[in-house]
């Protein structure tokens, strides 16, 4: 089963431009929201992205943007807390363990 995130608030890029069609993003990706097309990633739907950041941070090509932790439990928490934006700060950070 796959589930939605945040609709509309999913900040995933991929430059075509730079893909090299390794698929390691489709490898690491744990809501399968990539694929292969035509020898480059291509998003399938962005609301199934948790913005988790693994993508970039593997991609060989710098060709991924994500704006990571957006999308993860403690920054919806922190938003809903805060009465702001969803943010756990980190930044893809995941030494502190909250992504
Ligand atoms: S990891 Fe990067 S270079 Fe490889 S397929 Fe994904 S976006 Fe393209
Ligand atoms: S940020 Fe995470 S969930 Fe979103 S496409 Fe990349 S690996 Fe998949």
């Amino acid at each position: 089963m796959r589930y939605a995130y945040l609709k509309n608030g999913e900040s995933l890029v991929i430059d075509g431009n730079k893909c090299t069609g390794c698929g390691i993003c489709i490898d690491v990706c744990p809501h399968s929201v990539l694929e292969i097309t035509e020898g480059k990633a291509m998003i399938i739907d962005k609301n199934y992205c948790m913005e988790c950041g693994a993508c970039r941070l593997n991609c060989p090509a710098d060709a991924i943007a994500v704006n990571s932790g957006v999308g993860c439990a403690y920054a919806v928490l922190n938003g809903i807390i805060s009465g702001k934006n969803a943010s756990c700060g980190c930044d893809g950070d995941t030494s502190g363990g909250c992504c």
